[in-house]
C-alpha cells in the first residue's frame, strides 16, 4: 500500500466474482467505481494490494465454494474483503475466516468501496478518464449482462433471495435503455437481460413511462425490449416466467427484434410440487403455452432449470416431470438435486427425499434430456444460421447461435483460417451435431 502511494503507482485490486450473472453485474459496478477512482484491476494475488471476493450464498455448495475462495485469497494475498449474497451472514464468514477485513451484503457497493479505501486509499488525483462511458465489464467486450431490476417479490419456498436482496425494485425504462445504448456504442453486440423475475419487471413502479430520446417507454418487459431492439444488438431474455404477458414478446422474436430464446426456470412440472414450491405462474398451462409459442416462432429455443427431490416429490410427481419433459422438448436443461438452504421455508416441508433417490431421479432427467437435446440439435444440420464469434483458437473460431447463451448453453465450432474477431456475426452452415454442441463451416 505504502509502496503504491509513495511511488504514485495506482493501487491495485483483484476481484473474484462467484455466483450468478446478477452477482457478476454487482462486481462490475464495484470495479467501475474503483476504476473511476484510479484503482488498477489486476488478475493475480501477487499483484493485488487487496482482494475483493463477491460471494454466492444460495446453496450450501455455493457457500462452501465461497468459503474456499476466501480461504485461498487469504492464503495467497492476506488482505481480503468479502461481499455479496453470503455476506448477509457475517458470522458464517468470520467464524471460518477471522482474518477477513470487512464483510458486506449484496448490492452494498458503497460499503465495499469504503473497505477498499481503508486498506489501500485511492490516489489523490483520480483518473476519471480511465473509465469508459459504458462502465467496466467482466464479460468479453461483445456481450454484456443488463440488470433491469433488483430483488424479487415472489416467495418460492426453496429460496432466500428475497430475504437477502429484498423486494422487487425495477429500474426506470429510460435508465435501462440509456445503459443499453452506451453498451452498444462501446461495441457490445449482445445484451443479456437479467433480473430475478424478468417478466415481473415494472410491476412495483406500475409500469411507469419514462422518456428515452423522443419516445415514452413503459417499464414493461415487452415495451422495453421493443424499444431496445432499435439499437440493433442481439437481445436475449433470461429468468422469464411463463405468465400470459410473455405471449406478447413472441411476435417480437418472430420479427427478429429479440432473439428467439427464452430462459424460463420451470423447476418442475407436477402441480403439487410447483404449489409446494410456491412458484410464480405455477397454475399456467405451460405445455399449451409452449406449443403456441413454437407455432408462432418456430425457431424458438427454450432453456430451463429443474429441481428433483424437492420435499414431498413422490414417484408419481417425478414420472409426471419426465412425461412433461418428453412432451415439452425443452432445448436446454439444467437439473439440480434439491438442497436445503438455511432459512428457506421448504426445509420445514414433510416428505424429505433421500439422497440416493434424488441422485437416481437426477440421472434419469439428465439422460432423457441428453436424448432430447441430441435429437433437437440434429435437426439443425444443414441449416445456415447466424453465429456470433466468442473466441479464436488454433483450429478456427468458437461461437454461438441465437439459441445459445454464453456460459450455459452449447457452442458452434468453426474450423479453418478466416478473418474474424470476437463479436463478429457470421453466417455458417451446420455440418454436425452432438448432444450439446454444433460444428459448422463458414458461409459468407
Ligand atoms: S422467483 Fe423464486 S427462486 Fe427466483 S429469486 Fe424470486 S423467490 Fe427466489
Amino acid at each position: 500500500m505504502t509502496k503504491n502511494t509513495d511511488q504514485h503507482i495506482a493501487p491495485r485490486v483483484g476481484i473474484i466474482s462467484l455466483g450468478c450473472p446478477k452477482a457478476l453485474v454487482d462486481s462490475e459496478r464495484i470495479i467501475t467505481k474503483l476504476r473511476s477512482e484510479g484503482y488498477d484491476l489486476v488478475g493475480t494475488y501477487e499483484e493485488s494490494d487487496v482482494v475483493v471476493v463477491n460471494t454466492c450464498g444460495f446453496l450450501d455448495s455455493a457457500k462452501a465454494e465461497s468459503l474456499e475462495a476466501i480461504g485461498e485469497a487469504i492464503k495467497e494475498n492476506g488482505k481480503v474483503i468479502v461481499t455479496g449474497c453470503m455476506g448477509g451472514d457475517e458470522s458464517a464468514i468470520l467464524d471460518v475466516h477471522p482474518a477477513v477485513l470487512a464483510v458486506s451484503g449484496p448490492q452494498q457497493y458503497e460499503a465495499v468501496i469504503e473497505a477498499v479505501h481503508d486498506v489501500v486509499p485511492p490516489l489523490h488525483d483520480p483518473f476519471m478518464d480511465l473509465v469508459p462511458e459504458e462502465g467496466l465489464h467482466l464479460t468479453p467486450r461483445h456481450y454484456a449482462y443488463l440488470k433491469i431490476s433488483e430483488g424479487c417479490h415472489n416467495k418460492c419456498t426453496f429460496c432466500i433471495i428475497p430475504d437477502i436482496r429484498g423486494d422487487l425494485v425495477s429500474r426506470q425504462s429510460n435508465d435501462v435503455l440509456y445503459e443499453a445504448e452506451r453498451l452498444v456504442r462501446a461495441g457490445v453486440e449482445e445484451l443479456l437481460i437479467i433480473s430475478q423475475d424478468t417478466s415481473a419487471y415494472g410491476q412495483d413502479i406500475k409500469y411507469a413511462e419514462s422518456k428515452w430520446h423522443d419516445q415514452m417507454v413503459a417499464a414493461r418487459m415487452v415495451d422495453m425490449v421493443d424499444a431496445m431492439s432499435s439499437l440493433g444488438a442481439w437481445i436475449r431474455l433470461h429468468y422469464v416466467y411463463p405468465y400470459p404477458s410473455v405471449d406478447k414478446v413472441i411476435p417480437l422474436m418472430a420479427e427478429g427484434k429479440v432473439l428467439p430464446y427464452l430462459d424460463i426456470p420451470f423447476q418442475h412440472a407436477s402441480p403439487d410440487v410447483l404449489k409446494a414450491m410456491r412458484r410464480p405462474a405455477h397454475g399456467e398451462k405451460t405445455l399449451d403455452r409452449l406449443a403456441a409459442w413454437r407455432r408462432d416462432c418456430p425457431d424458438l429455443t427454450i432453456r430451463s432449470t429443474f429441481i428433483v427431490g424437492f420435499p414431498g416429490e413422490t414417484e408419481e410427481d417425478f414420472e409426471l416431470l419426465l412425461d412433461w419433459l418428453d412432451e415439452a422438448q425443452i432445448d436446454r436443461v439444467g437439473c439440480f438435486k434439491y438442497e436445503a438452504v438455511d432459512g428457506a421455508i421448504a426445509n420445514e416441508l414433510p416428505g424429505v427425499v433421500d439422497e440416493d433417490e434424488k441422485s437416481d431421479r437426477w440421472e434419469q432427467v439428465m439422460e432423457l434430456q441428453r436424448q432430447i437435446s441430441e435429437s433437437r440439435l440434429a435437426t439443425k444440420v444443414g441449416q445456415t444460421m447466424d453465429v456470433i464469434i466468442d473466441e479464436l483458437d488454433s483450429e478456427g473460431a468458437i461461437g454461438r447461435t441465437k439459441g445459445d447463451a454464453p456460459d450455459v448453453d452449447g457452442s458452434v465450432f468453426l474450423d479453418g483460417d478466416f478473418d474474424v474477431e470476437p463479436g463478429d456475426i457470421v453466417k455458417a452452415t451446420i455440418i454436425e451435431a452432438d448432444e450439446f454442441d454444433l460444428w459448422a463451416t463458414r458461409k459468407d
